[in-house]
């Protein structure tokens, strides 16, 4: 390793004993980044790498808000701004009770590299609170998010901080935070993304980051040979992502035959019937668990980590970060898996990443692959911007272009810097760097 990476490595642990998810971050970052400082020695003199694994600001509050009984809930609020370097900070909110300042500064980090990868003008950030929206009324998910926005507010602007949804914060709650910016700033501008359609949203942002990840892995199995058509995909989480993956395999010709939420999964032999995923997940709110009601011939298996031993051709984890460790790896190697495209943030560990790859399966690592999100909410803020709206075949266009681009340029750099021409975690880590690496130079010291 580079002497100057292992320096930096070494202050960043020791500094940052207690952020595990931060450090499996960085450190995953930092390893990649280690040809990269070889070729550019001047980069430790200019203190570049002590710089970028420090975020920019961290805001952290209080959000007080009164439930259904009239007692007061007192939860906790963050932002990361990252990086600026090379636009207004971006990134979503996650509501979610495992939300802490760790695991928002691995989001940010990885934040700042995919957005670089999209080619668009925008920095990293990641924010959110440990506040659980499952099982809330409508009032307390509405009292929450005021409560979260008239703190959060003065920290963001169209050309400052536009954040976007996460786990837990779906189109209601993007409403509810919109409407309190709204409220308190009297301005009517495109400060979050992911907007419902009838106050700046943009067609085909919902669908965006599973179907990125279908585009962005598409094209990696085309540069081996391969496609989606006839293919087992097993896709854990039923959310947002997971459940437009789930559509945009099915229509590359792709047989999905199992989900999950974090009580257990669902195995259907005969391929998922998705209209049913959608009316358990995105209207009624249930568990998918009630699938296997609806669908004869499924099967529901409580544990959720169980998904990966189900034999597969291509896996797409999308629910969670470490959801797929170095056992579910082993797992789906034995089971056939081929190729594994990340639709969640770091949903696989170190160990299971190195696994993956040294027994040869194709790796879509997230921070490349699961980008068409916040693109297509960039393209979002454009829009905003215009005043204008475009169609849903525009957007998809723009969508599938950037994510050819994305996977061109982690491929290219792959062969530039990485150990072998296939690994696009150190060539999404650099390419993604080196754009940051470059505007921060020119900004100077800051
Ligand atoms: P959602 O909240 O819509 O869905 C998350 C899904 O994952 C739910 O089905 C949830 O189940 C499930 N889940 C959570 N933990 C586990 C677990 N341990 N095992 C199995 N399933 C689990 O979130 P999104 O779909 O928006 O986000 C999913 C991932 O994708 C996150 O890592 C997010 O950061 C990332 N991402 C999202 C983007 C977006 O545009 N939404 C953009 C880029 C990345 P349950 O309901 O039981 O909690």
């Amino acid at each position: 390793m580079n002497q100057y990476v292992k320096r930096v490595l070494g202050e960043l642990c020791a500094r940052n004993q207690h952020e595990p998810e931060y450090l499996q971050a960085a450190t995953e970052m930092l390893q990649s980044l280690s040809p990269v400082m070889d070729k550019h020695p001047e980069y430790e003199q200019l203190g570049l790498l002590e710089r970028f694994v420090e975020p920019e600001r961290a805001i952290l509050f209080r959000v007080p808000w009164v439930d259904d009984h009239g007692h007061v809930r007192v939860n906790r609020g963050y932002r990361v701004q990252h990086s600026s370097a090379i636009g207004p900070y971006k990134g979503g909110l996650r509501l979610h009770p495992s939300v802490n300042l760790s695991i928002l500064k691995f989001l940010a980090l990885e934040q700042t590299l995919k957005n670089s990868l999209t080619g668009l003008p925008i920095g990293g950030g990641k924010g959110g609170s440990d506040f659980d929206p499952k099982c809330k009324s409508d009032r307390e998910v509405m009292a929450f998010c005021q409560s979260f926005m008239t703190e959060l507010y003065r920290h963001l602007g169209a050309d400052v901080d536009v954040p976007a949804g996460d786990i837990g914060t779906g189109a209601r709650e993007i409403g509810y935070l919109y409407g309190q910016y709204k409220r308190i700033t009297g301005e009517y501008v495109g400060v979050l993304t992911g907007k419902g359609l009838a106050y700046g949203g943009s067609l085909a942002r919902k669908e965006a980051t599973g179907y990125g990840l279908c585009y962005f892995v598409e094209q990696m199995l085309a540069a081996h040979g391969k496609g989606f058509q006839g293919q087992r995909v097993v896709i854990s989480g039923s959310g947002n992502v997971a459940v437009y993956a789930c559509e945009k395999a099915q229509a590359m010709g792709a047989k999905v035959i199992a989900m999950s939420d974090s009580c257990g999964y669902i195995y259907a032999p005969e391929g998922i019937d998705l209209a049913v995923v959608k009316q358990l997940k995105e209207v009624e709110r249930k568990r998918i668990c009630h699938y296997v009601e609806r669908v004869p011939g499924a099967t529901y298996h409580q544990d959720a980590s169980g998904i990966w031993q189900v034999p597969c051709d291509i896996a797409l984890p999308c629910a969670t970060q470490n959801e797929l460790d170095l056992d579910a790896a082993k797992a789906l190697v034995q089971g056939g898996c081929y190729a594994v495209g990340e639709g969640a943030n770091m949903p696989a560990t170190l160990e299971a990443t190195e696994h993956l790859l040294a027994s040869g399966v194709l790796f879509a690592p997230g921070k490349a692959a699961n980008a068409g999100g916040v693109a297509t909410s960039a393209l979002e803020m454009s829009q905003n911007s215009m005043r204008m709206s475009w169609t849903f075949d525009e957007v998809d266009e723009k969508l599938k272009a950037i994510m050819t681009d994305i996977f061109q340029k982690a491929a290219k750099a792959a062969q530039e810097y990485g150990p072998s021409p296939d690994n696009y975690v150190v060539g999404a880590n650099v390419a993604g760097f080196l754009k940051v690496a470059d505007a921060m130079i020119a900004q100077g010291v800051c």
